[in-house]
């Protein structure tokens, strides 16, 4: 079973996001358990603090050290990264990360046994968590939230749908974009006809082989007119 912790300043945040679908299957599995961690219950002087004034000036506040390794070494056992139980992860997200794509949620959904993911706020984390505590720096794009909230929410769903028997034997992720490094082809669904646009005949026939080569011809139009970077290997990671 895959363990994932998450800490947060904001555990409210996270409510019933991994109580719906595949998530809310797969903890009811056992295939994953999932915490959510304050980490104010960390903060252990008089004000609970959890953030300060940057050092060198500047806007903002900036998540301290104290409370986050006394989590890890809670959660963890050592905040000694050598020290760490074998496929232990402590992912940062960070708009400073490494881009998270669909073969880092493959490789975590084949290997990790424990990811411990650290939500920052305000201006991010002190960077000795980075540099000490710190396994996997990872960015879930090129754009700033105000929290690493939705990122964890994010990796954990994009992870957690790909563990073995997390589908269902009805649904398998084969096909899904990313995964052979295109796009999804089109879906259909019934009436066949809705307001006049109708659905492409090829799909009606019940001619598997033809289908079959439809979809892979569509898959690749949608991926050269929407991600060529897959098709060229800009993106490096495909
Ligand atoms: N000053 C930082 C941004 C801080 S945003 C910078 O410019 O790099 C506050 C927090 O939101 C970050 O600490 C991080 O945990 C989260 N966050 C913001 N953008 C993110 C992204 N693209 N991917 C993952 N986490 C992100």
């Amino acid at each position: 079973m895959l363990k994932i912790d998450v800490l947060t300043i904001f555990p409210e945040f996270f409510g019933q996001v991994f109580d719906f679908g595949i998530i809310r299957r797969a903890k009811l599995a056992e295939i994953v358990e999932i915490n959510v961690h304050d980490l104010r219950d960390y903060a252990f002087d008089k004000h609970r603090m959890v953030d300060d004034r940057p050092f060198g000036g500047g806007d903002g506040m900036v998540l301290k050290c104290e409370p986050i390794f006394a989590a890890i070494e809670n959660l963890i056992g050592t905040s000694e990264r050598s020290e760490y139980p074998a496929l232990t992860h402590v992912v940062l997200l960070s708009p400073q990360g490494k881009p998270f794509k669909q073969t880092d949620a493959q490789a975590f959904a084949d290997d990790a046994k424990h990811i411990v993911m650290i939500c920052g706020r305000y201006e991010g984390v002190d960077e000795r968590v980075n540099e000490t505590l710190v396994t996997d720096e990872i960015s879930i794009g090129d754009y700033v939230l105000s929290g690493g909230e939705p990122a964890a929410i994010v990796i954990a769903d994009s992870i957690v749908r790909l563990l073995p028997n997390a589908l269902g034997s009805d649904t398998s992720a084969e096909n899904d974009s990313f995964s052979d490094g295109l796009l999804d082809c089109p879906h259909y669904t019934r009436p066949a006809n809705f307001r006049g646009m109708s659905v492409p005949e090829v799909l009606l026939n019940g001619n598997h082989a033809e289908i079959g080569k439809w979809r892979s011809i569509k898959a690749l139009e949608k991926t050269r007119a929407n991600r060529s970077d897959l098709l060229t290997g800009e993106n490096g990671e495909m």
